[in-house]
Protein backbone atom coordinates (compact mmCIF):
# COMPACT_ATOMS: atom_id res chain seq x y z
CA UNK A 1 0.00 0.00 0.00
CA UNK A 2 1.13 3.41 -0.84
CA UNK A 3 2.40 5.56 2.03
CA UNK A 4 2.24 9.09 2.76
CA UNK A 5 4.61 11.52 4.49
CA UNK A 6 2.82 10.88 7.61
CA UNK A 7 3.32 6.89 7.62
CA UNK A 8 6.94 7.18 6.78
CA UNK A 9 8.11 9.71 8.68
CA UNK A 10 9.91 11.12 6.05
CA UNK A 11 9.38 14.95 3.95
CA UNK A 12 8.49 13.69 0.26
CA UNK A 13 11.82 14.65 -2.32
CA UNK A 14 12.67 17.45 -3.58
CA UNK A 15 13.80 17.34 -7.19
CA UNK A 16 15.45 20.45 -9.01
CA UNK A 17 12.30 21.79 -10.42
CA UNK A 18 10.38 21.33 -6.96
CA UNK A 19 8.43 18.34 -5.16
CA UNK A 20 8.71 14.87 -6.77
CA UNK A 21 5.09 13.76 -7.92
CA UNK A 22 4.00 11.35 -5.27
CA UNK A 23 4.81 7.55 -6.32
CA UNK A 24 2.29 5.19 -8.31
CA UNK A 25 1.98 2.06 -7.63
CA UNK A 26 3.98 -0.12 -9.15
CA UNK A 27 3.28 -2.51 -11.87
CA UNK A 28 1.22 -4.64 -11.13
CA UNK A 29 -0.74 -8.04 -13.46
CA UNK A 30 -3.54 -9.26 -11.36
CA UNK A 31 -1.96 -8.54 -8.35
CA UNK A 32 1.27 -9.75 -9.35
CA UNK A 33 4.56 -7.67 -9.00
CA UNK A 34 6.08 -7.37 -13.09
CA UNK A 35 9.27 -8.42 -12.14
CA UNK A 36 12.55 -9.24 -13.89
CA UNK A 37 16.55 -9.67 -14.10
CA UNK A 38 17.20 -6.03 -14.97
CA UNK A 39 14.57 -4.47 -12.54
CA UNK A 40 16.20 -6.55 -9.69
CA UNK A 41 19.59 -5.22 -10.58
CA UNK A 42 18.30 -1.17 -11.32
CA UNK A 43 16.76 -1.33 -8.20
CA UNK A 44 20.11 -2.73 -6.82
CA UNK A 45 22.11 0.28 -8.28
CA UNK A 46 19.78 3.10 -7.55
CA UNK A 47 16.31 2.57 -6.16
CA UNK A 48 15.16 6.38 -7.29
CA UNK A 49 16.41 5.47 -10.53
CA UNK A 50 14.26 2.44 -10.49
CA UNK A 51 11.26 4.25 -9.65
CA UNK A 52 11.88 7.26 -12.49
CA UNK A 53 12.26 4.63 -15.14
CA UNK A 54 9.66 1.71 -14.05
CA UNK A 55 6.81 3.83 -11.98
CA UNK A 56 7.05 7.10 -13.42
CA UNK A 57 8.05 5.65 -16.91
CA UNK A 58 9.74 8.48 -17.44
CA UNK A 59 12.00 7.44 -20.88
CA UNK A 60 15.57 7.44 -20.75
CA UNK A 61 18.04 8.55 -23.27
CA UNK A 62 18.92 5.66 -26.03
CA UNK A 63 22.65 4.05 -25.30
CA UNK A 64 24.66 3.12 -28.05
CA UNK A 65 25.87 0.03 -26.62
CA UNK A 66 22.47 -1.53 -26.21
CA UNK A 67 21.34 -0.61 -29.78
CA UNK A 68 24.85 -2.94 -30.85
CA UNK A 69 24.04 -5.70 -28.29
CA UNK A 70 20.40 -5.81 -29.44
CA UNK A 71 21.87 -6.01 -33.71
CA UNK A 72 24.40 -8.39 -32.92
CA UNK A 73 20.89 -10.59 -31.06
CA UNK A 74 19.34 -10.28 -33.92
CA UNK A 75 21.49 -11.57 -36.57
CA UNK A 76 22.28 -14.38 -33.71
CA UNK A 77 18.66 -15.01 -33.39
CA UNK A 78 18.76 -15.26 -37.33
CA UNK A 79 21.01 -17.81 -37.67
CA UNK A 80 19.84 -20.01 -35.26
CA UNK A 81 16.60 -19.63 -35.92
CA UNK A 82 16.37 -22.70 -38.24
CA UNK A 83 14.67 -26.01 -37.69
CA UNK A 84 17.21 -27.85 -39.66
CA UNK A 85 20.75 -27.27 -41.53
CA UNK A 86 21.47 -25.62 -44.01
CA UNK A 87 22.06 -22.67 -42.04
CA UNK A 88 21.95 -18.93 -43.12
CA UNK A 89 25.39 -17.94 -45.11
CA UNK A 90 27.63 -15.64 -43.10
CA UNK A 91 26.83 -12.86 -45.94
CA UNK A 92 23.11 -13.66 -44.69
CA UNK A 93 23.75 -13.22 -41.30
CA UNK A 94 25.89 -10.11 -42.01
CA UNK A 95 22.70 -8.95 -43.78
CA UNK A 96 20.04 -9.57 -40.70
CA UNK A 97 22.37 -7.34 -38.52
CA UNK A 98 22.73 -4.75 -41.55
CA UNK A 99 18.75 -4.39 -41.32
CA UNK A 100 19.20 -4.11 -37.77
CA UNK A 101 21.04 -1.62 -37.96
CA UNK A 102 19.84 0.70 -40.33
CA UNK A 103 15.94 0.52 -38.46
CA UNK A 104 17.30 3.79 -36.45
CA UNK A 105 19.57 6.30 -37.44
CA UNK A 106 23.17 7.18 -35.27
CA UNK A 107 21.19 10.02 -32.94
CA UNK A 108 18.34 7.32 -32.42
CA UNK A 109 20.90 4.52 -31.95
CA UNK A 110 22.62 7.01 -28.81
CA UNK A 111 25.69 7.59 -30.83
CA UNK A 112 26.93 11.40 -30.34
CA UNK A 113 28.27 11.32 -34.41
CA UNK A 114 27.85 9.19 -37.09
CA UNK A 115 31.61 7.97 -37.53
CA UNK A 116 30.71 6.62 -33.78
CA UNK A 117 28.18 4.39 -35.43
CA UNK A 118 29.99 3.84 -38.65
CA UNK A 119 33.15 2.12 -36.89
CA UNK A 120 30.52 0.08 -34.56
CA UNK A 121 28.59 -1.41 -37.44
CA UNK A 122 31.91 -1.97 -38.98
CA UNK A 123 33.33 -3.51 -35.62
CA UNK A 124 29.56 -5.69 -35.38
CA UNK A 125 30.70 -7.31 -38.76
CA UNK A 126 33.73 -8.11 -38.26
CA UNK A 127 32.63 -9.67 -34.31
CA UNK A 128 29.77 -11.96 -36.58
CA UNK A 129 32.40 -13.15 -38.92
CA UNK A 130 34.91 -14.26 -36.34
CA UNK A 131 31.55 -15.81 -34.51
CA UNK A 132 30.70 -17.52 -37.69
CA UNK A 133 34.15 -18.87 -38.28
CA UNK A 134 34.61 -19.71 -34.71
CA UNK A 135 31.72 -22.01 -34.47
CA UNK A 136 30.88 -23.11 -37.91
CA UNK A 137 31.73 -26.87 -37.02
CA UNK A 138 29.71 -26.79 -34.57
CA UNK A 139 26.62 -25.42 -35.77
CA UNK A 140 23.29 -26.97 -34.87
CA UNK A 141 19.60 -26.14 -34.42
CA UNK A 142 18.77 -25.23 -30.80
CA UNK A 143 16.09 -25.96 -28.94
CA UNK A 144 14.63 -22.09 -28.79
CA UNK A 145 16.02 -18.65 -29.30
CA UNK A 146 15.23 -15.58 -27.66
CA UNK A 147 12.79 -17.89 -25.26
CA UNK A 148 10.23 -14.84 -23.63
CA UNK A 149 8.41 -16.65 -20.93
CA UNK A 150 6.43 -15.13 -17.47
CA UNK A 151 6.35 -17.38 -14.70
CA UNK A 152 4.32 -16.49 -11.55
CA UNK A 153 6.30 -17.05 -8.37
CA UNK A 154 5.43 -15.51 -4.85
CA UNK A 155 3.48 -12.68 -6.16
CA UNK A 156 5.69 -11.81 -8.68
CA UNK A 157 5.07 -11.65 -12.17
CA UNK A 158 8.95 -12.71 -13.70
CA UNK A 159 10.02 -12.39 -17.06
CA UNK A 160 12.86 -14.16 -18.71
CA UNK A 161 13.87 -13.87 -22.10
CA UNK A 162 16.75 -16.52 -22.83
CA UNK A 163 19.16 -16.14 -25.51
CA UNK A 164 19.77 -19.66 -26.68
CA UNK A 165 17.89 -22.90 -25.04
CA UNK A 166 19.44 -26.76 -26.17
CA UNK A 167 17.80 -29.76 -25.23
CA UNK A 168 19.99 -32.28 -23.57
CA UNK A 169 17.08 -34.88 -23.47
CA UNK A 170 15.27 -36.02 -19.92
CA UNK A 171 14.21 -32.50 -19.54
CA UNK A 172 17.90 -30.80 -19.62
CA UNK A 173 18.73 -28.13 -21.35
CA UNK A 174 21.90 -25.58 -21.26
CA UNK A 175 21.17 -21.76 -21.52
CA UNK A 176 23.67 -19.61 -23.35
CA UNK A 177 23.18 -16.10 -22.87
CA UNK A 178 25.08 -13.64 -25.21
CA UNK A 179 27.31 -10.54 -24.15
CA UNK A 180 28.61 -8.05 -26.01
CA UNK A 181 30.08 -5.41 -23.61
CA UNK A 182 33.44 -5.80 -22.34
CA UNK A 183 34.84 -9.15 -21.34
CA UNK A 184 34.77 -8.64 -17.30
CA UNK A 185 33.99 -11.02 -14.66
CA UNK A 186 30.71 -12.80 -14.73
CA UNK A 187 28.98 -13.11 -11.95
CA UNK A 188 26.09 -16.24 -12.00
CA UNK A 189 23.34 -13.85 -10.55
CA UNK A 190 21.05 -13.85 -14.21
CA UNK A 191 21.90 -17.40 -14.59
CA UNK A 192 20.41 -18.09 -11.81
CA UNK A 193 17.21 -15.94 -12.84
CA UNK A 194 16.98 -18.69 -15.61
CA UNK A 195 17.36 -21.49 -13.34
CA UNK A 196 14.76 -20.51 -10.91
CA UNK A 197 12.61 -19.02 -13.35
CA UNK A 198 13.01 -21.78 -16.42
CA UNK A 199 11.96 -24.73 -13.80
CA UNK A 200 8.90 -23.89 -12.91
CA UNK A 201 7.78 -22.51 -16.59
CA UNK A 202 5.26 -25.32 -17.85
CA UNK A 203 5.43 -24.09 -20.92
CA UNK A 204 8.54 -25.45 -21.78
CA UNK A 205 7.59 -28.90 -20.47
CA UNK A 206 5.05 -28.75 -23.38
CA UNK A 207 7.62 -27.62 -25.89
CA UNK A 208 9.56 -30.39 -25.43
CA UNK A 209 6.58 -32.57 -25.64
CA UNK A 210 5.61 -31.22 -29.29
CA UNK A 211 9.40 -30.83 -30.10
CA UNK A 212 11.01 -34.04 -29.04
CA UNK A 213 8.08 -36.32 -28.19
CA UNK A 214 9.19 -36.70 -24.76
CA UNK A 215 6.85 -36.32 -21.87
CA UNK A 216 9.13 -35.08 -19.04
CA UNK A 217 8.28 -34.40 -15.39
CA UNK A 218 10.75 -31.46 -14.59
CA UNK A 219 13.18 -29.60 -16.56
CA UNK A 220 16.27 -28.91 -15.04
CA UNK A 221 18.89 -26.68 -16.52
CA UNK A 222 22.04 -28.30 -16.03
CA UNK A 223 24.68 -25.58 -17.62
CA UNK A 224 24.57 -22.26 -18.10
CA UNK A 225 26.87 -20.00 -20.30
CA UNK A 226 28.05 -16.58 -20.84
CA UNK A 227 29.07 -16.55 -24.24
CA UNK A 228 31.01 -12.97 -24.84
CA UNK A 229 30.76 -12.83 -28.85
CA UNK A 230 33.43 -10.42 -28.99
CA UNK A 231 36.30 -12.44 -27.68
CA UNK A 232 34.47 -16.06 -28.65
CA UNK A 233 35.03 -16.65 -25.16
CA UNK A 234 32.72 -18.93 -23.16
CA UNK A 235 31.81 -18.89 -19.16
CA UNK A 236 30.56 -21.89 -18.16
CA UNK A 237 28.56 -22.50 -14.49
CA UNK A 238 26.83 -25.46 -13.27
CA UNK A 239 23.39 -25.55 -12.38
CA UNK A 240 23.56 -23.59 -8.90
CA UNK A 241 22.15 -25.63 -5.70
CA UNK A 242 19.59 -25.33 -3.58
CA UNK A 243 21.64 -22.73 -1.19
CA UNK A 244 22.35 -20.47 -4.43
CA UNK A 245 19.36 -20.31 -5.54
CA UNK A 246 17.46 -19.86 -2.40
CA UNK A 247 19.76 -17.21 -1.56
CA UNK A 248 19.60 -15.05 -4.99
CA UNK A 249 15.52 -15.69 -4.23
CA UNK A 250 15.71 -13.90 -0.90
CA UNK A 251 17.43 -11.30 -2.57
CA UNK A 252 14.99 -10.90 -5.11
CA UNK A 253 11.93 -10.91 -2.66
CA UNK A 254 13.55 -8.29 -0.65
CA UNK A 255 13.50 -6.04 -3.46
CA UNK A 256 10.30 -6.96 -4.66
CA UNK A 257 9.25 -5.78 -0.77
CA UNK A 258 10.94 -2.27 -1.06
CA UNK A 259 9.16 -1.84 -4.32
CA UNK A 260 5.59 -2.40 -3.03
CA UNK A 261 6.57 -0.72 0.01
CA UNK A 262 7.34 2.43 -2.55
CA UNK A 263 10.87 2.16 -1.02
CA UNK A 264 12.66 5.01 -3.60
CA UNK A 265 15.54 6.40 -1.34
CA UNK A 266 18.28 7.38 -4.03
CA UNK A 267 21.64 5.47 -3.66
CA UNK A 268 23.88 8.01 -5.44
CA UNK A 269 27.63 6.94 -6.29
CA UNK A 270 30.14 8.06 -9.13
CA UNK A 271 29.41 4.85 -11.40
CA UNK A 272 25.61 4.53 -10.86
CA UNK A 273 25.50 8.04 -11.22
CA UNK A 274 27.53 8.54 -13.98
CA UNK A 275 25.02 6.79 -16.54
CA UNK A 276 22.15 7.96 -14.85
CA UNK A 277 19.73 9.59 -17.13
CA UNK A 278 18.07 11.51 -14.14
CA UNK A 279 20.15 13.62 -12.35
CA UNK A 280 17.96 16.92 -13.32
CA UNK A 281 15.22 15.37 -11.12
CA UNK A 282 17.15 13.80 -9.04
CA UNK A 283 17.65 15.22 -5.16
CA UNK A 284 20.87 13.67 -4.53
CA UNK A 285 22.83 14.69 -7.32
CA UNK A 286 23.63 18.45 -6.79
CA UNK A 287 25.99 20.63 -9.36
CA UNK A 288 27.67 17.55 -11.25
CA UNK A 289 28.41 15.16 -8.08
CA UNK A 290 26.18 12.62 -6.53
CA UNK A 291 25.10 14.21 -3.25
CA UNK A 292 23.06 12.60 -0.22
CA UNK A 293 20.55 15.18 0.56
CA UNK A 294 20.17 16.15 4.20
CA UNK A 295 16.22 13.93 4.47
CA UNK A 296 18.88 11.17 3.28
CA UNK A 297 22.00 11.32 5.81
CA UNK A 298 19.77 9.83 8.70
CA UNK A 299 17.95 6.92 7.53
CA UNK A 300 19.04 4.58 9.77
CA UNK A 301 16.98 5.59 12.62
CA UNK A 302 13.42 5.39 10.47
CA UNK A 303 14.29 1.92 8.71
CA UNK A 304 14.24 -1.41 10.71
CA UNK A 305 17.36 -2.82 11.28
CA UNK A 306 16.07 -5.92 9.29
CA UNK A 307 15.74 -3.75 6.07
CA UNK A 308 19.23 -2.16 6.53
CA UNK A 309 20.99 -5.48 7.31
CA UNK A 310 18.98 -6.31 3.44
CA UNK A 311 19.99 -3.37 2.12
CA UNK A 312 23.94 -3.64 3.63
CA UNK A 313 24.04 -7.09 2.09
CA UNK A 314 22.71 -6.20 -1.37
CA UNK A 315 25.29 -3.07 -1.56
CA UNK A 316 28.22 -5.66 -0.25
CA UNK A 317 26.94 -7.93 -2.99
CA UNK A 318 27.23 -5.01 -5.81
CA UNK A 319 30.75 -3.63 -4.16
CA UNK A 320 32.16 -7.20 -4.91
CA UNK A 321 31.35 -7.55 -8.18
CA UNK A 322 32.26 -3.93 -8.90
CA UNK A 323 35.73 -4.80 -7.34
CA UNK A 324 35.67 -7.61 -9.20
CA UNK A 325 35.53 -5.98 -12.40
CA UNK A 326 38.11 -3.18 -11.39
CA UNK A 327 40.49 -5.85 -10.56
CA UNK A 328 40.04 -7.40 -13.53
CA UNK A 329 40.28 -4.46 -15.59
CA UNK A 330 43.50 -3.40 -13.87
CA UNK A 331 45.08 -6.37 -14.97
CA UNK A 332 44.39 -5.88 -18.49
CA UNK A 333 45.65 -2.37 -18.11
CA UNK A 334 48.68 -3.66 -16.14
CA UNK A 335 49.25 -6.49 -18.95
CA UNK A 336 50.26 -4.11 -22.09
CA UNK A 337 51.06 -0.37 -20.43
CA UNK A 338 54.92 0.44 -19.98
CA UNK A 339 55.80 1.61 -16.82
CA UNK A 340 55.59 5.91 -16.27
CA UNK A 341 53.44 6.42 -19.63
CA UNK A 342 50.16 8.07 -19.62
CA UNK A 343 47.34 6.79 -21.94
CA UNK A 344 44.32 8.41 -23.00
CA UNK A 345 41.05 6.92 -23.38
CA UNK A 346 37.73 9.08 -24.38
CA UNK A 347 37.00 10.41 -20.96
CA UNK A 348 39.95 9.91 -18.43
CA UNK A 349 43.10 9.51 -18.77
CA UNK A 350 45.53 7.06 -16.70
CA UNK A 351 49.49 7.70 -15.87
CA UNK A 352 50.49 3.53 -14.87
CA UNK A 353 53.82 3.17 -12.49
CA UNK A 354 54.79 -0.37 -11.82
CA UNK A 355 57.24 -0.81 -8.85
CA UNK A 356 58.90 -4.38 -9.03
CA UNK A 357 59.78 -6.03 -5.79
CA UNK A 358 61.34 -9.49 -3.99
CA UNK A 359 59.34 -11.83 -2.08
CA UNK A 360 60.81 -14.66 -0.44
CA UNK A 361 58.98 -18.23 -0.21
CA UNK A 362 61.03 -19.77 2.66
CA UNK A 363 62.87 -17.61 5.47
CA UNK A 364 64.66 -20.49 6.93
CA UNK A 365 66.24 -21.01 3.55
CA UNK A 366 67.21 -17.10 2.90
CA UNK A 367 68.79 -17.09 6.21
CA UNK A 368 70.86 -20.73 5.91
CA UNK A 369 71.98 -19.16 2.21
CA UNK A 370 72.80 -15.74 4.08
CA UNK A 371 74.94 -17.66 7.02
CA UNK A 372 76.36 -19.69 4.46
CA UNK A 373 77.65 -16.53 2.32
CA UNK A 374 78.86 -14.87 5.87
CA UNK A 375 76.13 -12.35 4.93
CA UNK A 376 73.88 -12.29 8.02
CA UNK A 377 75.06 -9.00 9.09
CA UNK A 378 75.27 -7.20 5.55
CA UNK A 379 71.29 -7.60 6.08
CA UNK A 380 71.09 -5.90 8.56
CA UNK A 381 67.45 -6.43 9.55
CA UNK A 382 65.87 -9.62 8.35
CA UNK A 383 63.39 -7.13 6.84
CA UNK A 384 62.38 -7.80 3.00
CA UNK A 385 64.67 -4.13 2.68
CA UNK A 386 66.83 -5.77 4.18
CA UNK A 387 67.17 -8.90 2.01
CA UNK A 388 66.59 -7.36 -0.65
CA UNK A 389 69.13 -4.66 -0.05
CA UNK A 390 72.00 -7.31 -0.30
CA UNK A 391 70.70 -9.01 -3.01
CA UNK A 392 70.58 -6.20 -4.74
CA UNK A 393 74.43 -4.90 -3.87
CA UNK A 394 76.87 -5.17 -6.92
CA UNK A 395 79.53 -6.50 -4.51
CA UNK A 396 77.35 -9.75 -3.79
CA UNK A 397 79.00 -12.97 -5.02
CA UNK A 398 77.85 -14.40 -7.88
CA UNK A 399 77.00 -18.21 -6.07
CA UNK A 400 75.40 -16.43 -3.42
CA UNK A 401 73.02 -14.27 -5.82
CA UNK A 402 72.12 -17.17 -7.40
CA UNK A 403 71.19 -18.93 -4.26
CA UNK A 404 69.57 -16.39 -2.93
CA UNK A 405 66.95 -15.57 -6.34
CA UNK A 406 66.48 -19.35 -6.03
CA UNK A 407 64.24 -18.35 -3.20
CA UNK A 408 62.99 -14.99 -4.51
CA UNK A 409 59.43 -14.13 -6.39
CA UNK A 410 59.65 -11.01 -8.44
CA UNK A 411 56.27 -9.08 -8.30
CA UNK A 412 55.33 -5.79 -9.37
CA UNK A 413 52.77 -3.99 -8.28
CA UNK A 414 50.67 -1.03 -10.70
CA UNK A 415 49.17 1.88 -9.72
CA UNK A 416 47.00 3.59 -11.81
CA UNK A 417 45.93 7.07 -11.52
CA UNK A 418 43.05 8.16 -13.30
CA UNK A 419 41.67 11.66 -14.13
CA UNK A 420 38.56 12.85 -15.65
CA UNK A 421 39.56 14.80 -18.95
CA UNK A 422 37.96 18.56 -18.92
CA UNK A 423 34.52 18.93 -20.17
CA UNK A 424 33.99 14.90 -20.43
S1 LIG B 1 21.49 10.59 -10.24
FE1 LIG B 1 22.35 8.94 -8.98
S2 LIG B 1 21.21 9.02 -7.08
FE2 LIG B 1 20.04 10.16 -8.60
S3 LIG B 1 18.59 8.68 -9.47
FE3 LIG B 1 20.40 8.70 -10.76
S4 LIG B 1 21.68 7.04 -9.94
FE4 LIG B 1 20.16 7.53 -8.38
Amino acid sequence: MKKNKAETGRPAPEGLFGPLPAAPAPAEKGGLLAFSYSKLSLYEECPLKYKFKYIDKIKEEPKYYFAFGSAVHKALEFLYSVKAPPFPSIEEVCEAFRREWNLKSYLEKGYRTQQRADDDYQKGLLMLRAYYEHNRARLAPPFLVEYSTDVEVDGLLVRIIADKIEYQGGGRLLVTDYKTGKDVKRQPAQLYMYQKIAELDPRLKEKIAENYGERVSEVRISRMLYYHVPSNKEYSFDRADDREIGAFWERVLGVAEGIRGLKFEATPGELQCKWCDYKALCPAFFGGHPHPPAAQAVPAAAERIEALVDRYGRLKERMDELQAQLDEVARGIAGTARDGAEYSGDSFTARVTKNHKWEFKDREAVINVLNQFDLYQKALTLTLSGITGVLESPSLPEEARKKLLEQAVRKTAVDIKVARKPGT
